[in-house]
Protein backbone atom coordinates (compact mmCIF):
# COMPACT_ATOMS: atom_id res chain seq x y z
CA UNK A 1 0.00 0.00 0.00
CA UNK A 2 2.62 2.53 1.05
CA UNK A 3 4.54 2.33 -2.39
CA UNK A 4 1.33 2.49 -4.17
CA UNK A 5 0.69 5.74 -2.84
CA UNK A 6 4.05 6.72 -2.65
CA UNK A 7 4.26 6.04 -6.56
CA UNK A 8 0.36 7.75 -6.89
CA UNK A 9 1.63 10.96 -4.82
CA UNK A 10 4.91 11.51 -7.27
CA UNK A 11 2.30 11.65 -10.48
CA UNK A 12 -0.11 15.01 -8.77
CA UNK A 13 1.01 17.77 -11.01
CA UNK A 14 0.21 19.95 -8.42
CA UNK A 15 -2.16 22.19 -10.65
CA UNK A 16 -2.31 25.71 -9.85
CA UNK A 17 -6.18 25.64 -9.85
CA UNK A 18 -7.08 22.11 -9.11
CA UNK A 19 -10.03 20.56 -10.15
CA UNK A 20 -9.64 17.85 -7.44
CA UNK A 21 -10.21 19.91 -5.03
CA UNK A 22 -13.45 22.52 -6.50
CA UNK A 23 -15.14 18.96 -7.19
CA UNK A 24 -15.02 18.26 -3.34
CA UNK A 25 -18.03 18.90 -1.15
CA UNK A 26 -15.28 19.97 1.41
CA UNK A 27 -13.19 21.47 -0.85
CA UNK A 28 -10.37 19.32 0.71
CA UNK A 29 -6.98 20.78 0.10
CA UNK A 30 -6.09 18.10 -2.55
CA UNK A 31 -2.57 19.38 -3.97
CA UNK A 32 -1.14 20.41 -0.62
CA UNK A 33 -1.87 17.64 1.45
CA UNK A 34 -0.21 15.52 -1.38
CA UNK A 35 2.67 17.70 -1.25
CA UNK A 36 2.74 17.38 2.47
CA UNK A 37 2.94 13.32 2.03
CA UNK A 38 5.76 13.50 -0.43
CA UNK A 39 7.38 15.75 2.29
CA UNK A 40 7.38 13.29 4.85
CA UNK A 41 4.67 15.61 7.08
CA UNK A 42 2.12 12.82 7.50
CA UNK A 43 0.50 14.00 10.67
CA UNK A 44 0.66 17.58 9.93
CA UNK A 45 -1.49 16.47 6.93
CA UNK A 46 -3.49 14.23 9.03
CA UNK A 47 -4.29 17.26 11.13
CA UNK A 48 -5.18 19.44 8.24
CA UNK A 49 -7.62 17.01 6.73
CA UNK A 50 -9.11 16.00 9.96
CA UNK A 51 -9.82 19.58 10.71
CA UNK A 52 -11.42 20.45 7.67
CA UNK A 53 -13.34 17.37 7.89
CA UNK A 54 -13.37 14.94 10.67
CA UNK A 55 -14.72 11.99 8.67
CA UNK A 56 -11.78 12.01 6.09
CA UNK A 57 -11.12 8.38 6.69
CA UNK A 58 -14.83 7.59 6.59
CA UNK A 59 -14.55 9.27 3.38
CA UNK A 60 -11.73 7.97 1.84
CA UNK A 61 -13.52 5.04 1.93
CA UNK A 62 -17.21 5.58 1.05
CA UNK A 63 -17.15 8.80 -1.00
CA UNK A 64 -18.27 8.88 -4.64
CA UNK A 65 -14.75 9.43 -5.92
CA UNK A 66 -15.63 9.17 -9.79
CA UNK A 67 -18.32 11.85 -9.24
CA UNK A 68 -15.77 14.12 -7.16
CA UNK A 69 -12.14 13.89 -6.46
CA UNK A 70 -10.10 11.37 -9.02
CA UNK A 71 -12.97 12.31 -11.41
CA UNK A 72 -12.09 15.76 -11.80
CA UNK A 73 -8.13 15.35 -11.95
CA UNK A 74 -6.51 16.86 -14.96
CA UNK A 75 -5.12 13.18 -15.33
CA UNK A 76 -7.85 11.53 -15.84
CA UNK A 77 -8.44 13.15 -19.21
CA UNK A 78 -5.99 11.82 -20.79
CA UNK A 79 -5.09 8.72 -18.65
CA UNK A 80 -5.84 7.43 -14.99
CA UNK A 81 -6.64 10.08 -12.52
CA UNK A 82 -4.42 10.32 -9.48
CA UNK A 83 -6.24 8.18 -6.70
CA UNK A 84 -6.02 10.50 -3.86
CA UNK A 85 -8.39 8.70 -1.90
CA UNK A 86 -5.98 5.97 -1.32
CA UNK A 87 -3.61 8.54 -0.28
CA UNK A 88 -6.38 10.18 2.06
CA UNK A 89 -7.16 7.10 3.56
CA UNK A 90 -3.38 6.14 4.49
CA UNK A 91 -3.14 9.74 6.15
CA UNK A 92 -6.10 9.73 7.84
CA UNK A 93 -6.00 6.40 9.15
CA UNK A 94 -2.79 7.01 10.64
CA UNK A 95 -3.36 9.93 12.43
CA UNK A 96 -6.58 8.68 13.67
CA UNK A 97 -4.41 6.22 15.30
CA UNK A 98 -2.00 8.73 16.49
CA UNK A 99 -3.30 12.28 17.35
CA UNK A 100 -2.62 13.85 20.50
CA UNK A 101 -5.58 16.77 21.49
CA UNK A 102 -4.10 19.68 23.79
CA UNK A 103 -6.75 20.56 25.77
CA UNK A 104 -9.36 23.78 24.94
CA UNK A 105 -10.04 26.28 27.05
CA UNK A 106 -13.39 25.28 28.52
CA UNK A 107 -16.57 27.27 27.73
CA UNK A 108 -18.67 26.17 30.51
CA UNK A 109 -21.03 25.59 28.15
CA UNK A 110 -23.04 22.24 27.59
CA UNK A 111 -24.66 20.59 23.95
CA UNK A 112 -26.68 18.15 23.74
CA UNK A 113 -25.97 16.45 20.18
CA UNK A 114 -29.17 13.79 19.36
CA UNK A 115 -27.72 11.04 16.76
CA UNK A 116 -23.84 10.27 16.79
CA UNK A 117 -24.11 9.81 12.57
CA UNK A 118 -21.28 11.60 10.54
CA UNK A 119 -23.67 14.44 11.14
CA UNK A 120 -23.39 14.12 14.66
CA UNK A 121 -19.83 13.53 15.37
CA UNK A 122 -18.75 16.24 13.16
CA UNK A 123 -20.42 18.89 15.48
CA UNK A 124 -19.18 17.01 18.42
CA UNK A 125 -15.82 17.50 17.57
CA UNK A 126 -15.80 20.94 16.39
CA UNK A 127 -17.99 21.82 20.04
CA UNK A 128 -15.47 20.16 21.81
CA UNK A 129 -12.21 21.29 20.41
CA UNK A 130 -13.76 24.78 20.99
CA UNK A 131 -14.09 23.92 24.98
CA UNK A 132 -17.62 22.62 25.29
CA UNK A 133 -18.86 20.11 26.93
CA UNK A 134 -21.00 17.83 24.39
CA UNK A 135 -22.89 14.88 25.35
CA UNK A 136 -24.28 12.63 23.24
CA UNK A 137 -27.75 10.84 22.80
CA UNK A 138 -27.27 7.86 20.77
CA UNK A 139 -30.97 5.67 20.14
CA UNK A 140 -28.47 2.86 19.27
CA UNK A 141 -25.92 0.64 21.23
CA UNK A 142 -23.13 2.08 18.84
CA UNK A 143 -21.94 5.31 17.73
CA UNK A 144 -21.86 5.81 13.20
CA UNK A 145 -25.29 5.76 12.28
CA UNK A 146 -25.37 4.07 8.49
CA UNK A 147 -21.62 4.01 8.82
CA UNK A 148 -22.54 1.23 11.51
CA UNK A 149 -25.71 0.20 10.82
CA UNK A 150 -26.18 0.49 7.51
CA UNK A 151 -22.98 0.62 5.01
CA UNK A 152 -21.73 -2.85 5.26
CA UNK A 153 -18.35 -3.80 7.22
CA UNK A 154 -16.60 -5.25 3.69
CA UNK A 155 -16.91 -1.57 2.06
CA UNK A 156 -16.24 0.26 5.64
CA UNK A 157 -13.88 -1.39 7.98
CA UNK A 158 -16.38 -1.05 11.53
CA UNK A 159 -12.84 -0.87 13.44
CA UNK A 160 -12.74 2.53 12.26
CA UNK A 161 -15.95 3.21 14.26
CA UNK A 162 -14.16 2.05 17.42
CA UNK A 163 -11.11 4.42 16.36
CA UNK A 164 -13.66 7.11 16.78
CA UNK A 165 -15.50 6.20 20.09
CA UNK A 166 -11.93 6.17 21.18
CA UNK A 167 -10.83 9.56 19.61
CA UNK A 168 -14.43 11.45 21.14
CA UNK A 169 -14.07 9.84 24.40
CA UNK A 170 -10.07 11.94 23.97
CA UNK A 171 -11.82 14.69 23.71
CA UNK A 172 -14.00 14.41 26.64
CA UNK A 173 -17.41 14.05 24.41
CA UNK A 174 -19.47 11.75 26.57
CA UNK A 175 -21.76 9.68 25.31
CA UNK A 176 -25.37 8.45 26.11
CA UNK A 177 -25.78 4.94 24.18
CA UNK A 178 -29.57 3.35 23.90
CA UNK A 179 -31.13 6.86 24.59
CA UNK A 180 -33.48 7.91 22.09
CA UNK A 181 -34.68 11.99 22.18
CA UNK A 182 -38.42 12.17 21.80
CA UNK A 183 -39.29 9.37 23.62
CA UNK A 184 -38.79 8.96 27.89
CA UNK A 185 -36.59 12.10 27.38
CA UNK A 186 -37.39 15.08 24.74
CA UNK A 187 -35.69 18.69 23.57
CA UNK A 188 -37.52 20.82 26.41
CA UNK A 189 -36.11 18.74 28.77
CA UNK A 190 -32.33 18.92 27.73
CA UNK A 191 -32.95 22.83 28.05
CA UNK A 192 -34.34 22.50 31.46
CA UNK A 193 -31.34 20.69 32.28
CA UNK A 194 -28.93 23.33 31.24
CA UNK A 195 -27.94 22.20 27.70
CA UNK A 196 -27.36 26.06 25.74
CA UNK A 197 -28.30 24.60 22.36
CA UNK A 198 -29.35 21.29 20.49
CA UNK A 199 -27.92 19.49 17.50
CA UNK A 200 -29.91 17.12 16.02
CA UNK A 201 -28.46 14.48 13.28
CA UNK A 202 -30.98 11.87 13.43
CA UNK A 203 -30.72 10.79 9.98
CA UNK A 204 -32.95 9.09 7.90
CA UNK A 205 -33.87 5.49 9.27
CA UNK A 206 -37.75 4.83 8.05
CA UNK A 207 -38.17 2.79 5.14
CA UNK A 208 -40.68 3.96 2.12
CA UNK A 209 -43.03 1.40 2.24
CA UNK A 210 -44.09 0.94 -1.62
CA UNK A 211 -47.94 0.98 -0.64
CA UNK A 212 -48.79 -2.57 -2.05
CA UNK A 213 -50.66 -5.39 -1.32
CA UNK A 214 -48.09 -8.69 0.69
CA UNK A 215 -45.24 -5.69 2.36
CA UNK A 216 -46.64 -6.97 5.76
CA UNK A 217 -45.98 -10.75 5.11
CA UNK A 218 -43.48 -12.92 6.63
CA UNK A 219 -40.95 -13.40 3.98
CA UNK A 220 -40.89 -9.47 2.95
CA UNK A 221 -38.24 -7.35 4.21
CA UNK A 222 -36.89 -3.96 4.50
CA UNK A 223 -33.20 -2.94 2.78
CA UNK A 224 -31.90 -0.86 5.66
CA UNK A 225 -33.63 -3.34 8.36
CA UNK A 226 -31.50 -6.26 7.09
CA UNK A 227 -28.66 -4.12 6.53
CA UNK A 228 -28.38 -3.60 10.10
CA UNK A 229 -28.44 -7.23 11.45
CA UNK A 230 -28.98 -9.35 8.93
CA UNK A 231 -27.29 -12.21 10.63
CA UNK A 232 -30.62 -12.49 12.26
CA UNK A 233 -32.43 -13.19 9.09
CA UNK A 234 -33.31 -16.65 7.25
CA UNK A 235 -33.67 -15.37 3.76
CA UNK A 236 -33.83 -18.61 1.62
CA UNK A 237 -31.92 -19.38 -1.28
CA UNK A 238 -33.32 -17.09 -4.06
CA UNK A 239 -34.62 -13.29 -3.32
CA UNK A 240 -36.05 -10.56 -5.05
CA UNK A 241 -34.34 -7.04 -4.31
CA UNK A 242 -36.87 -4.20 -5.12
CA UNK A 243 -35.16 -1.13 -6.51
CA UNK A 244 -31.77 -0.78 -8.03
CA UNK A 245 -30.09 2.21 -5.73
CA UNK A 246 -27.33 1.89 -3.81
CA UNK A 247 -29.07 0.82 -0.58
CA UNK A 248 -29.71 -2.25 -3.21
CA UNK A 249 -26.65 -2.77 -3.90
CA UNK A 250 -25.34 -3.55 -0.41
CA UNK A 251 -28.48 -5.51 0.74
CA UNK A 252 -27.60 -7.60 -2.61
CA UNK A 253 -23.78 -7.93 -2.09
CA UNK A 254 -24.72 -8.26 1.98
CA UNK A 255 -27.07 -11.37 1.34
CA UNK A 256 -24.61 -13.54 -1.37
CA UNK A 257 -22.14 -13.49 1.47
CA UNK A 258 -24.71 -14.32 3.88
CA UNK A 259 -25.87 -18.03 2.34
CA UNK A 260 -28.14 -16.65 -0.41
CA UNK A 261 -27.36 -17.94 -3.65
CA UNK A 262 -29.54 -16.30 -6.42
CA UNK A 263 -30.17 -12.27 -6.23
CA UNK A 264 -31.86 -10.38 -8.30
CA UNK A 265 -32.83 -6.39 -7.90
CA UNK A 266 -35.73 -5.43 -10.20
CA UNK A 267 -35.37 -1.49 -11.31
CA UNK A 268 -38.63 0.11 -12.76
CA UNK A 269 -36.61 1.94 -15.49
CA UNK A 270 -33.74 1.67 -17.50
CA UNK A 271 -31.81 3.94 -15.46
CA UNK A 272 -30.53 3.53 -12.27
CA UNK A 273 -29.88 4.94 -9.09
CA UNK A 274 -26.99 3.55 -7.73
CA UNK A 275 -23.42 4.57 -8.62
CA UNK A 276 -21.52 2.65 -11.70
CA UNK A 277 -18.78 1.33 -9.31
CA UNK A 278 -21.61 0.06 -7.05
CA UNK A 279 -23.48 -1.66 -9.92
CA UNK A 280 -20.20 -3.52 -10.70
CA UNK A 281 -19.19 -4.54 -7.70
CA UNK A 282 -22.73 -6.05 -7.12
CA UNK A 283 -22.58 -7.68 -10.83
CA UNK A 284 -18.77 -8.91 -10.04
CA UNK A 285 -20.25 -10.59 -6.66
CA UNK A 286 -22.86 -12.38 -8.51
CA UNK A 287 -26.14 -10.47 -8.10
CA UNK A 288 -28.36 -9.51 -11.52
CA UNK A 289 -30.54 -6.86 -12.30
CA UNK A 290 -33.72 -6.75 -14.40
CA UNK A 291 -34.92 -3.80 -15.80
CA UNK A 292 -38.21 -2.79 -16.86
CA UNK A 293 -39.80 -4.45 -13.80
CA UNK A 294 -43.01 -2.48 -11.99
CA UNK A 295 -43.62 -3.93 -8.63
CA UNK A 296 -47.66 -4.63 -7.80
CA UNK A 297 -47.63 -6.92 -5.13
CA UNK A 298 -46.05 -9.34 -3.23
CA UNK A 299 -47.16 -13.18 -2.74
CA UNK A 300 -45.91 -15.59 -0.36
CA UNK A 301 -43.72 -17.18 -2.99
CA UNK A 302 -42.41 -13.77 -4.51
CA UNK A 303 -43.23 -10.47 -6.19
CA UNK A 304 -45.68 -9.45 -8.97
CA UNK A 305 -44.49 -7.16 -11.87
CA UNK A 306 -46.12 -5.25 -14.75
CA UNK A 307 -43.78 -4.90 -17.41
CA UNK A 308 -42.64 -1.71 -18.46
CA UNK A 309 -42.76 -0.22 -22.01
CA UNK A 310 -39.74 1.52 -22.84
CA UNK A 311 -39.62 4.20 -26.13
CA UNK A 312 -36.46 4.75 -28.37
CA UNK A 313 -34.69 6.51 -25.90
CA UNK A 314 -35.47 4.62 -22.65
CA UNK A 315 -38.21 6.66 -21.33
CA UNK A 316 -40.63 4.82 -19.62
CA UNK A 317 -44.20 5.17 -21.53
CA UNK A 318 -46.47 2.60 -20.24
CA UNK A 319 -46.69 -1.26 -19.48
CA UNK A 320 -47.96 -4.45 -20.35
CA UNK A 321 -51.29 -5.89 -19.47
CA UNK A 322 -50.26 -9.13 -18.11
CA UNK A 323 -49.05 -9.68 -14.50
CA UNK A 324 -45.58 -11.34 -14.10
CA UNK A 325 -44.96 -13.64 -11.28
CA UNK A 326 -41.74 -13.85 -9.60
CA UNK A 327 -40.25 -16.54 -7.44
CA UNK A 328 -38.52 -15.79 -4.29
CA UNK A 329 -38.00 -17.26 -1.08
CA UNK A 330 -37.59 -13.33 0.32
CA UNK A 331 -38.29 -10.34 -1.18
CA UNK A 332 -36.35 -6.78 0.14
CA UNK A 333 -37.33 -3.13 -0.35
CA UNK A 334 -34.92 -1.41 -0.67
CA UNK A 335 -36.86 1.64 -1.82
CA UNK A 336 -35.18 4.80 -0.01
CA UNK A 337 -35.76 6.21 3.51
CA UNK A 338 -37.18 9.03 5.11
CA UNK A 339 -37.00 10.97 8.67
CA UNK A 340 -39.14 9.01 11.67
CA UNK A 341 -41.25 12.05 13.26
CA UNK A 342 -40.67 11.46 17.19
CA UNK A 343 -38.66 14.59 17.76
CA UNK A 344 -41.25 16.82 15.64
CA UNK A 345 -44.14 15.37 17.67
CA UNK A 346 -42.57 16.12 21.06
CA UNK A 347 -40.92 19.30 20.30
CA UNK A 348 -43.26 22.39 20.35
CA UNK A 349 -42.64 24.67 17.02
CA UNK A 350 -40.23 22.45 15.55
CA UNK A 351 -41.22 22.69 11.60
CA UNK A 352 -40.93 19.83 9.47
CA UNK A 353 -41.11 19.82 5.28
CA UNK A 354 -43.89 17.88 3.93
CA UNK A 355 -41.43 15.24 3.93
CA UNK A 356 -40.63 15.48 7.63
CA UNK A 357 -37.19 16.70 6.80
CA UNK A 358 -36.44 19.41 9.39
CA UNK A 359 -36.87 23.18 8.39
CA UNK A 360 -33.67 25.24 8.48
CA UNK A 361 -32.11 28.44 8.11
CA UNK A 362 -28.81 29.23 5.96
CA UNK A 363 -26.69 28.54 9.59
CA UNK A 364 -28.97 25.40 10.27
CA UNK A 365 -31.08 26.69 13.01
CA UNK A 366 -34.24 25.24 13.01
CA UNK A 367 -37.78 26.52 13.68
CA UNK A 368 -36.91 26.39 17.80
CA UNK A 369 -34.20 28.68 18.80
CA UNK A 370 -31.15 26.92 19.91
CA UNK A 371 -32.22 23.86 18.03
CA UNK A 372 -29.77 23.04 14.84
CA UNK A 373 -29.80 20.33 12.17
CA UNK A 374 -27.57 19.18 9.73
CA UNK A 375 -27.56 15.67 7.78
CA UNK A 376 -30.09 13.85 6.04
CA UNK A 377 -32.59 14.52 8.48
CA UNK A 378 -32.30 18.04 7.06
CA UNK A 379 -31.66 16.76 2.77
CA UNK A 380 -32.92 13.80 2.87
CA UNK A 381 -30.90 10.31 2.30
CA UNK A 382 -27.60 11.49 0.90
CA UNK A 383 -23.83 11.30 1.30
CA UNK A 384 -21.47 11.18 4.43
CA UNK A 385 -19.32 13.97 2.90
CA UNK A 386 -22.43 15.90 2.26
CA UNK A 387 -23.66 15.46 6.11
CA UNK A 388 -19.98 16.93 6.83
CA UNK A 389 -19.93 20.28 5.04
CA UNK A 390 -24.34 20.80 6.68
CA UNK A 391 -22.71 20.11 10.41
CA UNK A 392 -19.69 22.23 10.12
CA UNK A 393 -21.96 25.14 9.13
CA UNK A 394 -24.45 23.91 11.84
CA UNK A 395 -21.35 23.87 15.12
CA UNK A 396 -20.36 27.60 13.54
CA UNK A 397 -24.11 28.39 14.08
CA UNK A 398 -23.90 26.87 17.43
CA UNK A 399 -20.90 28.44 18.50
CA UNK A 400 -22.22 31.87 17.12
CA UNK A 401 -25.86 31.87 18.50
CA UNK A 402 -23.90 30.37 22.06
CA UNK A 403 -21.83 33.67 21.69
CA UNK A 404 -24.76 36.22 21.51
CA UNK A 405 -26.81 34.56 24.04
CA UNK A 406 -23.64 35.09 26.49
CA UNK A 407 -23.21 39.30 25.06
CA UNK A 408 -27.10 39.75 25.60
CA UNK A 409 -26.85 38.17 29.13
CA UNK A 410 -23.82 40.13 30.47
CA UNK A 411 -25.84 42.89 28.74
CA UNK A 412 -28.66 42.32 31.01
CA UNK A 413 -26.51 42.06 34.58
C1 LIG B 1 -27.05 1.13 2.95
C2 LIG B 1 -26.47 2.49 2.86
C3 LIG B 1 -25.29 2.69 2.16
C4 LIG B 1 -24.73 3.95 2.06
N1 LIG B 1 -23.57 4.09 1.39
C5 LIG B 1 -22.97 5.31 1.35
C6 LIG B 1 -21.70 5.47 0.72
O1 LIG B 1 -21.14 4.53 0.16
N2 LIG B 1 -21.15 6.71 0.71
C7 LIG B 1 -21.73 7.78 1.32
O2 LIG B 1 -21.16 8.87 1.34
N3 LIG B 1 -22.94 7.66 1.92
C8 LIG B 1 -23.57 6.45 1.95
N4 LIG B 1 -24.78 6.31 2.56
C9 LIG B 1 -25.44 7.51 3.11
C10 LIG B 1 -24.79 7.94 4.43
O3 LIG B 1 -24.59 6.84 5.26
C11 LIG B 1 -25.66 8.99 5.11
O4 LIG B 1 -25.88 10.06 4.20
C12 LIG B 1 -25.02 9.55 6.39
O5 LIG B 1 -24.75 8.51 7.30
C13 LIG B 1 -25.94 10.59 7.02
O6 LIG B 1 -25.40 10.99 8.23
P1 LIG B 1 -26.30 11.57 9.42
O7 LIG B 1 -25.38 11.85 10.54
O8 LIG B 1 -27.16 12.65 8.89
O9 LIG B 1 -27.32 10.39 9.80
P2 LIG B 1 -27.15 8.87 10.23
O10 LIG B 1 -25.87 8.29 9.75
O11 LIG B 1 -28.39 8.23 9.81
O12 LIG B 1 -27.08 8.93 11.82
C14 LIG B 1 -28.21 9.30 12.59
C15 LIG B 1 -28.02 8.79 14.00
O13 LIG B 1 -29.04 9.32 14.83
C16 LIG B 1 -29.55 8.29 15.67
N5 LIG B 1 -30.91 8.68 16.05
C17 LIG B 1 -31.99 8.77 15.24
N6 LIG B 1 -33.06 9.23 15.94
C18 LIG B 1 -32.63 9.44 17.21
C19 LIG B 1 -33.28 9.93 18.38
N7 LIG B 1 -34.56 10.34 18.35
N8 LIG B 1 -32.55 10.01 19.54
C20 LIG B 1 -31.23 9.63 19.55
N9 LIG B 1 -30.58 9.16 18.45
C21 LIG B 1 -31.27 9.08 17.30
C22 LIG B 1 -29.47 7.05 14.81
O14 LIG B 1 -29.52 5.87 15.57
C23 LIG B 1 -28.13 7.27 14.10
O15 LIG B 1 -27.07 6.76 14.87
C24 LIG B 1 -25.39 5.05 2.66
C25 LIG B 1 -26.59 4.87 3.34
C26 LIG B 1 -27.14 3.61 3.44
C27 LIG B 1 -28.42 3.43 4.14
S1 LIG C 1 -6.21 17.54 -10.50
FE1 LIG C 1 -4.96 15.64 -10.29
S2 LIG C 1 -2.92 16.28 -10.87
FE2 LIG C 1 -4.04 18.17 -10.45
S3 LIG C 1 -3.68 18.63 -8.26
FE3 LIG C 1 -5.55 17.38 -8.35
S4 LIG C 1 -4.79 15.27 -8.03
FE4 LIG C 1 -2.99 16.51 -8.63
Amino acid sequence: MAIFIIEESKRCLQCRDPQCQKACPVMTPIPKIIKMFKDNELMEAGEILFENNPMSVVCSHVCNHEAQCSGHCILGKTGSPVRFFDIEKYISDTYLDRMRFTEAEKKGVSVAVIGSGPAGITVAVILARNGYDVTIFERRSMIGGMLTYGIPDFRLPRSLLTKYTRMLEGLGVKIRPNTTIGGALNIERLFKDGYGAVFVGTGVWRPKTLGIRGETLPNVHFGISYLSKPGVYDLGKEIAVIGAGNVAMDVSRVALRHGVERVTMYARGKRIAANAEEVEYARIDGADIEFGMQIVSIDKDGPNFKIARFDEEDNLIGYEDEIVHVHADSTIIAASQGPKDKLLLTTEGLEGSDKGLLVVNEKMMTTVPGVFAAGDVVHGSKTVVHAVKEAKIAAEGIMEYLENRKTEENTEE
